[in-house]
């Protein structure tokens, strides 16, 4: 174990490799329709077997070849995290690892009782994103396909500050006739408080989806809706590589995010690789193809093969080239739908 990396690694467009996205499961007891439309994940949805996902030691070892090369954010995601038994144990693992300096974790709060946000506190994890994509009940029910009603959304982040994360930020994927009437209503909600809203731009991920250029809500306009009545000004970055532009309301409110990656791509800076529950690593949301780390994971016998894993990653982030929003907003390359026949990976699978 290290806590300084061995050496940075840098993509062929000199980005570092500083942030890994972990997905847990590709499991979820919602069906938002911009990400799991019910219609395609039904009953008869063929899941990865409980056989294939990384175990949390697993997991654990991956993740450390990772930071050796300079990963020092872990952001762990789903499908719903929540769906996993082992999340505790999977948190507590990561948390051993030398080198990591922020553990995050992102879900959608359904279900999350202050029991279950303690111990995955206790367990070592720093902070919480909630997702919650609308206030008015009936339209939040529409979007998550199942009929969930916001008030279990709200007692999750209940739940996250009675443990201790605040200030937890809170997702909102804007999409123009189903939710664009709530962002106001989600401001006005946390304006004053210490949570960090982020709003953000509905994006062709998967090919399942349905996407449409004119449903995406541009964070230009999100933000002058807001800025009418809660009147806004640009904050600097914390640091390269954020995906969140930031906002702070000049009356003293707090502060809000938007991300852009439709109508501003941010792939310059970009230094975020993932890995998929069944062991993939992935170098961009809108890869096509991973590399497959649980083989090498599950083979391994030995102390080297630490560094045959570590040798595997870094090949891999050294050849990567990806710059797929960059290159779809300077094509003007909109697939409205996407291409059925596209093998792009799904946001259930990878976790945003
Ligand atoms: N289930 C958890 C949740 O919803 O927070 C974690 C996984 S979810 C795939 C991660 C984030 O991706 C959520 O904030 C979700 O709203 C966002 N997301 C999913 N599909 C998206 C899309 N097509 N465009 C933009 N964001 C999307
Ligand atoms: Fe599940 Fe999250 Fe996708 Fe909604 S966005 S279907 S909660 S994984
Ligand atoms: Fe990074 Fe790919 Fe998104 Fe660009 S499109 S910001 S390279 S994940």
């Amino acid at each position: 174990m290290t806590s300084e990396p061995r050496t940075l690694v840098f993509d062929r467009l000199t980005r570092p490799l500083r942030e890994l996205r972990v997905s847990v499961t590709d499991r979820c007891n919602l069906r938002c329709a911009y990400c799991m439309p019910k219609a395609l994940f039904g009953a008869d949805h063929a899941f990865m077997p409980r056989a294939e996902l990384l175990s949390p030691p697993e997991i654990a070892r991956a993740v450390r070849a990772f930071v050796e090369f300079g990963v020092r954010k872990v952001r762990i995601t789903g499908g719903e995290p929540l769906a996993r038994g082992d999340l505790v144990e999977i948190i507590g693992a990561l948390r051993g690892i030398a080198g990591i300096e922020d553990l995050a974790m992102i879900s959608n709060g359904i279900g999350l009782d202050a029991a279950k946000a303690t111990a995955l506190r206790d367990a070592g994890l720093d902070r919480l994103t909630i997702s919650l994509d609308a206030l008015d009940d009936a339209r939040f029910r529409r979007i998550n396909g199942m009929n969930v009603p916001v008030a279990r959304v709200l007692s999750g982040i209940e739940a996250g500050e009675a443990a201790g994360f605040t200030p937890l930020k809170i997702n909102v994927v804007v999409r123009r006739g189903w939710n664009d009437a709530d962002v106001l209503p989600i401001a006005r909600r946390f304006h004053g408080s210490p949570h960090i809203v982020r709003f953000i731009e509905y994006m062709d991920v998967g090919t399942r989806n349905g996407w449409r250029l004119d449903e995406v809500v541009p964070a230009r306009e999100i933000v002058a809706r807001i800025d009418a009545e809660l009147p806004l000004e640009p904050v600097a970055r914390n640091r390269a590589g954020e995906v969140a532009k930031r906002w702070r309301y000049r009356d003293g409110g707090g502060e809000i995010g938007v991300i852009t990656s439709v109508t501003q791509p941010f792939c310059g800076d970009c230094n975020r690789a993932r890995l998929s529950a069944d062991g993939r690593m992935y170098n961009c949301l809108f890869a096509e193809s991973g590399l497959d780390l649980r083989d090498p994971l599950r083979g391994a016998a030995h102390e080297g093969d630490q560094d045959d894993l570590a040798r595997l990653i870094r090949d891999r982030w050294q050849a990567r080239d990806d710059a797929y929003s960059e290159h779809r907003a300077e094509h003007g390359k909109f697939r409205n739908p996407p291409d059925e026949s596209a093998k792009r990976i799904e946001m259930s699978y990878i976790g945003g």
